[in-house]
């Protein structure tokens, strides 16, 4: 908070004021050792919160069996955390109620101030909280900022017109107190706490409340859970307190979720929940909440406004998950594109190497063989100087095509080098590759690739290996480098053959 802004805070005569009773019950159970008796007489000096207090004690929120006459008795029933919850709450309630301010919305501020008390004591029950006071009385304080807010400055809420404020929701007068003095009533709230000397966990729900996330207190694991409870608490009030009542419900749904991982399954009970126990506060507090039947119409419109958000993200999610799978798909063509050589169409030598590092392992787990074989078109560079690169070209495209018609699709053919084809063959022995490399170097021989080009006859030599048995190669390049060998071998010994590392075929020649 702004210095000036703290100074005019300090300086301003009418900020609310914690009552007289009220102080004096939080000095009684600030002690140890809290004496009934005195928190017994001091409470019934106030005849009218006397009355409210037995009211509560008889009240369905707590479920006495038995009826409750005397005040001492609600201590000890109720006992002290709930009745110094509830003296401070009336106390409070009643002296700033009639502490008027021109132009503040005392009866809206009420009201979202005491529905946000019942919405978070319904919360601290559900989240498992050990005691529901603290979550309560953070809840009913969280906007109390507001009134000092009314009280200390001149126009906290910027610029538009009362009547205007007046239908601000809470977000957007959260805004406008940014805009307009550089702070909220969140931290003046708390601010406002400190100086009442409540407690401290107290002070830290009031300053958080209007946060969307809050980290877990380290060590505080209570603590944290009265802030989550107390940040939801007011979103939720604004369901029964807004005119918007589909608006204030998107929010709520995004903040519960957030705030204390609620969905739909676990909001729509707690607002049943919270509806039922409107009433009976609302008479408590003497303020006006709308009727039963307003409160279940609410309460419809809420629950009808979460089916309707419900499906719209549905629908949303159904889309994104079609969304991704598109671009999933266009990524694998992408992927599939850049794995191919443009002018023949067969993969490129580093996807080659990706898929035998694949195969070999397989084959060495499984025990199946594995072969590879060159096939290098022989004096391709005549076939250029003759006939041109773009014949070239024609050549190398048709006998890709030839590779890929005489392939099995578990096969897998790449152009290795410039006019150099590397072909893998899961789980074909040397014997069976000898027979595809010869039926490879027959198709390409009785091929006449050019067209336009008459007489042009184009051959290739075929070099392979065999992984027979495992640990025959340490590694997929040791077999690439056997099946080289072998096309070199091809070479030398006269082109237009078929050649195996093992030389128990070969020589085929044409
Ligand atoms: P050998 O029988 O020993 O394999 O002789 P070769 O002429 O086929 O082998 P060499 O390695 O001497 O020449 C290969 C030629 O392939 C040289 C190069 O210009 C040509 N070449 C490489 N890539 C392409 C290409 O994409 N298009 C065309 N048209 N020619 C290419
Ligand atoms: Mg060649
Ligand atoms: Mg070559």
């Amino acid at each position: 908070m702004k210095p000036e802004l703290e100074l005019q805070l300090e300086r301003c005569r009418s900020l609310p004021t914690l009552p007289a009773v009220a102080l004096q019950v939080l000095k009684l159970c600030q002690s140890d050792e809290v004496d009934m008796q005195e928190l017994a007489r001091t409470i019934g000096r106030d005849p009218a919160l006397t009355a409210k207090v037995l009211r509560v004690a008889n009240s369905p929120l707590f479920n006495m069996r038995r009826e409750v006459t005397r005040l001492s008795q609600a201590i000890v029933w109720l006992g002290v955390q709930s009745v110094r919850t509830l003296a401070l709450g009336f106390s409070l309630v009643q002296d700033i109620k009639t502490a008027d301010h021109q132009g503040f919305d005392h009866a809206r501020f009420w009201r979202r101030s005491i529905v946000s008390a019942v919405v978070a004591r319904e919360l601290a029950t559900h989240m498992g909280l050990g005691s529901w006071e603290e979550t309560f009385l953070g809840a009913l304080l969280q906007d109390i900022g507001m009134i000092a807010l009314a009280h200390a400055t001149e126009s906290p809420w910027g610029p538009a017109p009362q009547g205007e404020v007046r239908r601000m929701s809470h977000s957007r007068l959260i805004a406008a107190e940014r805009a307009a003095i550089g702070s909220d009533h969140a931290e003046i709230g708390a601010w406002l706490a400190r100086k009442w000397g409540l407690p401290e966990p107290l002070q830290a729900a009031i300053a958080q409340s209007h946060k969307e996330h809050i980290d877990e207190l380290q060590g505080h694991p209570e603590a944290t859970g009265v802030a989550r409870c107390v940040a939801l608490s007011g979103w939720l009030a604004d369901i029964f307190v807004e005119e918007d009542i589909a608006q204030a419900t998107e929010v709520v749904r995004a903040r519960a979720m957030t705030l204390l991982g609620f969905d739909q399954e676990a909001l729509t009970p707690i607002l049943g929940r919270i509806a039922e126990g409107l009433p009976e506060v609302s008479t408590l507090f003497e303020i006006k909440l709308g009727s039963e039947r307003e409160i279940a119409g609410i309460l419809d419109q809420a629950r009808e406004a979460l089916v309707m958000l419900n499906l719209q993200s549905d629908h949303r999610a159904s889309r994104a998950e079609k969304a991704i799978s598109d671009l999933q798909l266009h990524t694998l063509q992408l992927q599939e594109r850049s794995d191919r050589d443009d002018l023949t169409g067969l993969f490129r030598r580093n996807r080659m190497e990706e898929f035998l590092l694949h195969e070999f392992n397989r084959s060495t787990f499984l025990k199946k063989p594995l072969s590879v074989m060159f096939c290098d078109i022989d004096h391709f560079k005549n076939v250029n100087d003759t006939y041109g690169h773009q014949c070239g070209d024609e050549v190398l495209a048709s006998v890709a095509g030839l590779l890929k018609r005489d392939l099995r699709d578990v096969d897998m053919a790449a152009r290795y080098g410039g006019e150099e084809f590397l072909v893998a063959l899961p789980g074909v022995d040397a014997r069976e590759a000898a027979l595809v490399a010869e039926r490879l170097r027959y198709s390409v021989e009785r091929s006449s690739p050019a067209s336009t080009q008459k007489g042009l006859r184009v051959t290739i030599s075929v070099g392979f290996a065999t992984l027979s048995e495992p640990g025959r190669y340490p590694d997929p390049a040791g077999l690439v480098r056997a099946a080289d060998e072998a096309l070199y071998k091809a070479k030398r010994t006269g082109r237009n053959r078929v050649i195996g590392s093992e030389h128990f075929l070969h020589a085929v020649c044409a």
